[in-house]
């Protein structure tokens, strides 16, 4: 047991170190770690393969698990209930932070441009997203990596496994291993995480230009970027583990420290989703929340709870606002709270998604959406920063809901 123990902090400390030797090789010599890219590309592929098939078995798991449909329907209403707190929690923080700074005065000379990738999403809205809920083609969801398909059908095959009581039992059996199976992967994949991570970061930062051009394209929009970072380091450090200390009963620091793995993961992908397999490996063989309430809360969540999301859809839409001189009223920013907690249910856990679904915020308070085009720069940095913090909170949910249920 603490051989196991002192293994899994070794993998973490191999993580951090390759983080920063990145870190080294991208500021200094971009060219070099412009090289490094194919280890990054390795690991993310690696944990992407394992998504899918992790996902459908564990929620299929769980929902046999929970063993009768009052039980799923508890889970699933506190699942729903906890996202909906944390996402507007999230959301009104963001509004505060972004009246309070007013980032956007004193930049109104900005201008920008909506990307041309963008024109074919002009008109996202959230009945995209509940009519993605069902999809025709379960395997071309899965190639397109549509993941809320899969995750409906699973829950609905799970379901029918139950209903199908002894009958059912071979097929659940044969979940339980197959699930065992694809975790044992993730455990090795995450043997190649230190080198996966560090070619993720040298790479990025190398396209970029090396750490003085990074540095150069936060000090741009340096008031914005500061703003979407206050608000989520008081979500991430102060909001969720008050959460987690007085409804999940735990230690905050002692959970950080097991999901360390798992946020360095999120902060390298840019992609709650590809993190999944690590977040799921964490809050289970670390941090001992039941396997019954992980596997059906972190797939759901990853999905579709994203408070670093969503605070940012919040900070960058009165950002624009402000930078066009347009002032929202208070009517016009509880739309905000609205839309932007839509925008973030809507967001794929995939980088940047969530500079998509804020089309559907800038819409609903008739803001021009070319100020998207005034952000992007800097959003693949900011969307680090927001992944952590959606990983983060889905984790504390897992925690929460966990308690709640009396298992841990
Ligand atoms: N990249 C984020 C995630 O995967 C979504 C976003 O763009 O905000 O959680």
């Amino acid at each position: 047991m603490a051989n196991g123990s002192s293994k899994k902090n070794n993998t973490l400390w191999f993580i951090l170190l390759g983080a920063l030797l990145a870190t080294v090789l991208g500021t200094f010599w971009p060219e070099a770690a412009v090289k490094t890219g194919f280890l990054g590309d390795l690991f993310l592929n690696a944990l992407k393969m394992m998504v899918l098939p992790l996902i459908a078995s564990s929620i299929i798991v769980g929902v046999t698990n929970l063993g009768d449909m009052k039980s799923l329907g508890s889970l699933g209403f506190k699942a729903i209930l906890y996202y909906t707190l944390t996402t507007g929690i999230a959301v009104i923080l963001g509004l505060v932070v972004v009246n309070l700074m007013q980032p956007g005065v004193g930049a109104e000379g900005l201008t920008g441009e909506l990307p041309e990738h963008f024109e074919k999403t002009k008109s996202f809205s959230f009945m995209d997203t509940l009519l993605g809920m069902i999809h025709p083609n379960l395997i071309q969801a899965a190639a397109e990596f549509k993941i809320l398909p899969i995750i409906v059908a699973s829950i609905v095959f799970g379901i029918a496994i139950v209903s199908l009581k002894e009958r059912g039992k071979v097929i659940s059996d044969f979940m339980v291993a197959f699930n065992e199976v694809v975790m044992k992967i993730v455990l090795w994949i995450m043997v190649a995480a230190p080198v996966g991570i560090f070619g993720l970061i040298a790479y990025r930062l190398g396209i970029t230009g090396g750490g003085g051009a990074v540095v150069d394209l936060i000090l741009q929009l340096g008031k914005y970027s500061a703003c979407v970072v206050t608000g989520l380091l008081v979500h991430g450090v102060i909001v969720l583990p008050f959460l987690l200390f007085f409804l999940g009963r735990r230690n905050p620091f002692t959970y950080f420290f097991h999901l360390a793995k798992a946020l360095v993961t999120a902060c390298a992908t840019a992609s709650s989703s590809a993190t999944l397999p690590v977040t799921m490996e964490c809050v289970e063989r670390e941090a001992k929340v039941t396997n019954r309430t992980a596997s059906v809360v972190l797939p759901l969540g990853a999905t579709v709870n994203m408070d670093g999301t969503a605070l940012y859809e919040a900070v960058a839409a009165l950002f624009i606002a402000q930078t066009y001189g347009i002032s929202l009223g208070f009517g016009e920013q509880i739309t905000v709270v609205l839309t932007a907690t839509l925008a973030s249910i809507g967001a794929a856990g995939i980088p940047e998604a969530g500079l998509v679904t804020m089309i559907l915020v800038l819409q609903s308070v008739g803001l021009p959406l070319e100020g998207i085009g005034m952000i992007l720069a800097v959003d693949w940095i900011l969307d680090r920063f927001r992944t952590t913090v959606n990983v983060w909170g889905d984790a504390v949910g897992s925690a929460i809901i966990d308690h709640s249920e009396g298992r841990s």
